[in-house]
């Protein structure tokens, strides 16, 4: 591998004794600029990429032999030693030749599903914001270069070793590196050369993660000369390869096997004592019930099935991270959601501005300042000549990490947050001064706290400016901004009065307020920001619902699934758009606050009485997961925030942001949504109930054939008759069906209805009670036409070759049409649906074309001991499998109109 090879650092330095300008000098760093691009491709093509090494793969030889590790395998193994023994040999080599089949099968879908989880988790490389020819830009952390300057904010994963150069409150939790899980305070000053690598609080590791602040710092190690590369720390292996269901079959698997084991010698005891059979023969037909009663194909293709539906859910803009998540999707229960961005739009607009006696509206939609205006009753304000209307647009734009950028073609967009974006777009539209000053000190926007502070110089004095939650500043503030710039008392209730009535319009509120402080050049935090603020004014913002997540939720409804909001908004604003979204009554909601009071127990009643919880913090989230799951449901939980990770872990089911979620969310989650929209989340869901669906069509479909095949065979030692067919035949028909036809069934389309009833259970058992009556009854509808087609042929006095192959073809003929009775497991096979699935129609050819070849050539007539046959023979497979068909459809019929009716009944 190239990548390990490289040499990412400068030999033996203790760069945190040294101070920054030296660290800077000696790596040709720039920590205005950046590096300059021809730099870095320079850089990159001496050291390598920014990669650790991968894990050591097991060599493809013991990969594939470990696909022989399977209980079915040994029981076809233990077979083909008897075959020897015997003298079969031809026996022998099919019978280890589908042995290395299915290991091959199995070896290929392995390394499929591996790939579907490999590319996925190329989507979700992880990203590092750099500074490079004087511009901030996101790219992959694997591009990071040895003295590049990366910008850190909360909720990054620091991409390479770092030694810090700017440190604003930053924080790190190091516990990948050090296990210490408390977050260490970051600055800049040199330390102890000796010091201990936990202490070297300069420094910034490669895998640790931001949860404070923000910071800038120059890359000093890169890959596997990071500390983190130097302690062998592997890059982490996400992929799962296995899941509840395949765990169940493999379980199952292991019944079968040793239920066969049991049944073959209970036969061989009872044919060799009690008929007249020859041992050689009894053996065979021994091992070919042996051989019958083995669902070889069916673990491939369960795999192959959640393979295909991790790329499916991909297309639909899921990514899925592991496998088991794809089967829970289905049985969601309930979806909490956040509300900004993912209910909403995200394409924000002020709309208001209220000061302490003025209010102002604001014209236009979306971020061009070019397109609106501040009005007052419908004219045009003159900005310039309103001081404290200057002063609340001066706060929200200084304290403000957004900006706005206008392409080729004349279109507005932002970089930042979209709150922050529409406080510069009102900015812009003010005509006031671009020019901001510098910043002394900042405390990012944090859900926590809700509120963001810059710290300024202004006239020789320092003013902090904060804008946040309109409830929390008023509970920072003392005064407010009076007419003709006095500093009045604060007037609480008219504040209150004003966010209520602008909430109520579900507009989202940001309040705004200022601090004087006697000197500049200081650091602030939380302590000295959270009183004496003086009150400016509000801002009122719009962020109109997404009409596809109203449609979405219409949908939740129907399939049984509660969704709840849980925002950080202003109650009254959750209201309002949950009203509009069909979330909630529009009366009733949860505060963060009345959470905080609650016990365990009240917090249970409280997720079942309330769908909205607003002015919450991250922490409340995991609360309610808890008490969700503690009602036995199950959670699908959204989340960005550094926070969030905890709840999202938590859940079910995690859904982290794609493109607002930080990297640490994302590392969280099972799935990430590429779009952060709500409506994507029930696409999947919808996909996920598809998918298990078709998981269990499958089971339904495979083992009657076994089940028929081990039946035909029994019945035959016990009363006698030929053997119905040679172990290979038996293998060629357990292969043909299930490796080529059930995989049509992982195409099958959703049927109607499935978003019509309720969630699956999760204990629901895989093979529930009906599943296994109707194998049961399947296999004994197969088995036993089939052998009575046997007897009947016997009567005849046709031949026994001819009767074996007839035997073959019925099986065979009988599943064909069996699988169109497996394409709905309640409903009729006559939908609308008939013809949706193409690969159905596909496979009934290939199936034709193999049964017609084992048939008729002559060389597999030699191997498989068949008997070319006459045409009129093939109406008995036909006749079979139409009465198979309809049999089977009227069973569905009698148990949709008297049985599940009847519990429809009950539950309503
Ligand atoms: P959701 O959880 O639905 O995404 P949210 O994004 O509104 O909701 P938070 O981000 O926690 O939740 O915001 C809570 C409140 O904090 C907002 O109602 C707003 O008043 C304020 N706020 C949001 N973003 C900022 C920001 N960048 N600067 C200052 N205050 C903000």
């Amino acid at each position: 591998m190239a990548n390990s090879t490289q040499e990412g650092k400068a030999k033996s330095e203790y760069w945190h004794a040294q101070d920054v300008d030296t660290v800077l000098t000696k790596l040709g760093a720039d920590s205005l600029e950046g590096l300059k691009k021809a730099t870095v491709d320079k850089l990159l093509e001496k050291h390598g990429r920014n990669e650790l090494p991968q894990k050591k793969k097991e060599s493809t030889f013991i990969r594939f032999i470990k696909h022989f590790h399977d209980v079915l395998i040994y029981v076809l193994l233990a077979a083909a030693v008897v075959t020897t023994i015997l003298g079969h040999y031809t026996d022998t080599i099919v019978i280890i030749l589908v042995a290395i089949i299915n290991a091959a099968i199995g070896f290929v879908q392995e390394g499929k599903a591996e790939k579907a989880l490999e590319s996925i988790k190329g989507i979700l490389s992880l990203k590092a914001t750099v500074l490079r020819d004087g511009k901030r830009e996101e790219i992959d952390a694997t591009e990071v270069v040895l003295g590049d300057i990366v910008l850190l904010s909360a909720g990054d994963k620091v991409p390479a070793d770092l030694r810090l150069f700017e440190s604003d409150n930053l924080k790190i939790e190091e516990s990948a590196l050090t296990g210490e899980s408390e977050s260490s305070e970051k600055n800049t000053e040199p330390l102890e050369e000796d010091i201990d690598l936990g202490d070297r609080n300069n420094m910034a590791y490669t895998s640790t993660t931001v949860t404070n602040g923000t910071g800038k710092g120059v890359v000093t190690a890169i890959g596997k000369n990071t500390e983190i590369g130097k302690i062998n720390q592997m890059m982490s292996d996400v992929t799962q390869l296995t899941t509840p269901l395949l765990r169940q079959t493999a379980q199952f698997g292991k019944t079968i096997a040793l239920a066969t084991l049991v049944l073959a010698a209970a036969t061989f005891a009872y044919g060799y004592y009690l008929r007249d059979y020859d041992t050689e023969e009894l053996l065979m037909s021994v091992i070919g019930l042996a051989v019958a009663a083995i669902p070889e194909g069916l673990p491939a293709i369960l795999s192959i099935i959640l393979a295909i539906g991790v790329q499916n859910l991909a297309k639909r803009n899921a990514i899925v991270r592991n496998l088991p998540s794809v089967e829970t999707l289905g049985s969601v229960s309930v979806i909490c959601s956040d509300k900004t961005g993912t209910l909403t739009r995200n394409e924000m607009t002020v709309k208001n501005l209220v000061l302490t006696d003025e209010q102002y509206e604001v014209t236009g939609i979306g971020y061009s300042p070019e397109e609106g205006e501040i009005q007052q009753n419908e004219k045009t304000v003159k900005v310039e000549e309103e001081d404290n209307l200057q002063e609340l647009l001066r706060c929200i734009y200084i304290c403000n990490e957004a900006s706005l950028d206008q392409d080729k073609n004349g279109e507005w967009s932002i970089k930042g947050d979209p709150t922050e974006g529409a406080l510069v777009t009102v900015y812009e539209k003010s005509g006031l001064e671009k020019e901001k000053p510098k910043r002394e000190s900042t405390i990012p926007f944090d859900s926590d706290y809700k509120y963001m502070a810059t710290l300024i110089e202004q006239d020789g004095e320092g003013v902090v400016y904060v804008k946040g939650a309109p409830d929390r500043l008023i509970e920072m503030a003392n005064k407010q901004l009076g007419k003709d710039g006095e500093e009045i008392d604060m007037d609480a209730s008219y504040w209150e009065k004003q966010v209520s009535a602008l909430a109520k319009e579900g507009k989202r509120l940001i309040a705004a307020a200022y601090k004087k402080m006697p000197s500049s050049g200081s650091k602030i935090d939380h302590d000295e920001v959270e009183d004496g603020l003086v009150m400016i004014g509000l801002a009122g913002i719009i962020d109109p619902p997404r009409d596809e997540a109203i449609e979405a939720i219409k949908v939740c409804s129907d399939a049984g699934i509660r969704v709840k909001m849980i925002t950080g908004d202003h109650v009254d604003t959750a209201k309002a758009i949950g009203k509009e979204m069909g979330i909630g009554d529009g009366e009733k909601a949860c505060r963060g606050a009345d959470l905080e009071k609650m016990n365990d127990e009240e917090m249970r009643n409280a997720v079942k009485e309330y769908d909205i919880f607003a002015r919450t913090s991250p922490e409340h989230k995991l609360r309610l997961v808890e008490a969700l799951q503690a009602e036995g449901r199950i959670c699908a939980m959204t989340g960005d925030g550094v926070n969030d990770a905890p709840a999202l872990k938590k859940a079910d089911v995690g859904i982290a942001m794609g493109i607002k979620g930080t990297e640490v969310t994302k590392d969280a989650s099972q799935m990430v949504l590429a779009d952060d929209n709500f409506r994507t989340i029930v696409d999947a869901v919808e996909e996920g109930r598809r998918i298990y669906d078709n998981l269990k069509k499958t089971i339904l479909f495979i083992l009657p054939t076994n089940g028929a095949e081990s039946l035909l065979i029994m019945a035959s030692i016990l009363f006698g008759y030929i053997m119905p067919m040679t172990p290979l035949q038996i293998l060629w028909v357990n292969m043909v069906t299930s490796v080529t036809v059930s995989l049509a069934l992982a195409f099958e389309d959703m049927e109607i209805g499935t978003m019509k009833r309720p969630p699956r259970k999760e204990k629901e058992p895989l093979l529930s009670g009906y599943f296994i009556w109707r194998i049961l009854f399947v296999s004994v509808l197969i088995g036993g036409g089939t052998l009575y087609l046997v007897q009947h042929l016997s009567a005849q006095g046709v031949e026994n070759g001819t009767i074996r192959t007839i035997t073959m073809q019925t099986i065979v003929i009988a599943q064909l049409f069996h699988l169109f009775n497996c394409r709905s497991i309640h409903g009729t096979a006559f939908d609308s649906k008939f013809f949706t699935n193409k690969a159905i129609y596909i496979v009934a050819v290939i199936l034709f074309v193999l049964q017609a070849a084992i048939t008729y050539l002559p060389f597999m007539n030699e191997v498989f001991d068949t008997k070319p046959l006459a045409l009129s023979f093939w109406q008995y497979p036909v006749y079979l499998g139409v009465v198979v068909f309809v049999i089977v459809e009227i069973e569905k019929w009698i148990v949709r109109k008297f049985v599940l009716s009847k519990k429809e009944e009950q539950t309503a």
